[in-house]
């Protein structure tokens, strides 16, 4: 298996060989064509660092469309050194796609200085569900174009008690969106988030 076989366009491959990555990993190779080829949810039961973020990065990189400034992809993570690590690994992904803006939206940083990095054209936001909440109230920030939303570490999101903030984001949000759920563990709230929020996604474990 290689990166070329997954479907993946050339700005990416060279990335990727960039990055020195040579094969790709066992979530990379279950859900990248799948989520290139279908416009579908996905459940994907994967650890740390089994390159889940790649996982759903590639397609969503490959998908959105860098020539409109509208934000298409939105990401939600648990931590505020998960998202600045999302947001870094997605430019480094995405380094020969052009006009390519990722923003980081978390809390214990500026508030105004992020809500001007967004207003520039982020076509992808990488947020925590407290502060991104925060924006979406303050009107900083507009998701009603959302293509894409990505709930990474579902399991660690939900036990930090970020459920509503969740529930509320999502809601504005298109309901035709597609909605791609990673999560080590499978617990009971998080099979409940993907019943209320996703349609026959596929599953993927690893
Ligand atoms: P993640 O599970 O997304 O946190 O990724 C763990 C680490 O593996 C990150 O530093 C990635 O840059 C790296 N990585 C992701 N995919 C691959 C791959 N196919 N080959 C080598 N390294 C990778």
């Amino acid at each position: 298996n290689t990166f070329h076989e997954l479907g993946l366009n050339q700005d990416l491959l060279n990335a990727i060989t960039d990055l020195g990555f040579n094969t790709p990993s066992e979530v990379q190779i279950k859900t990248i064509p799948v989520l290139l080829e279908q416009d579908t949810d996905l459940v994907a039961l994967a650890q740390t660092g089994t390159g889940k973020t790649a996982a759903f990065g590639f397609p969503m990189l490959q998908k959105i469309n860098i020539n409109s400034r509208s934000t298409q992809g939105l990401i939600l993570s648990p931590t505020r050194e998960l998202c600045m690590q999302i947001t870094n690994e997605l430019k480094l992904y995405g380094k020969y796609c052009n006009g390519l803006n990722v923003v980081a939206i978390y809390g214990g940083a500026s508030i105004t200085d992020q809500a001007r990095d967004v207003k520039r054209g982020a076509q992808i936001i990488v947020a925590t569900p407290g502060r991104m909440k925060d924006m979406i109230n303050r009107n900083l920030v507009d998701i009603s174009q959302i293509e894409y939303a990505v709930l990474d570490e579902a399991d660690e999101m939900l036990n930090m008690g970020f459920y509503e903030d969740i529930t509320d984001i999502l809601s504005h949000t298109p309901k035709e969106k597609n909605t791609w759920l990673f999560s080590a563990t499978m617990p009971q709230e998080v099979s409940t988030i993907a019943k209320k929020f996703m349609k026959q996604p596929v599953e993927v474990t690893v």
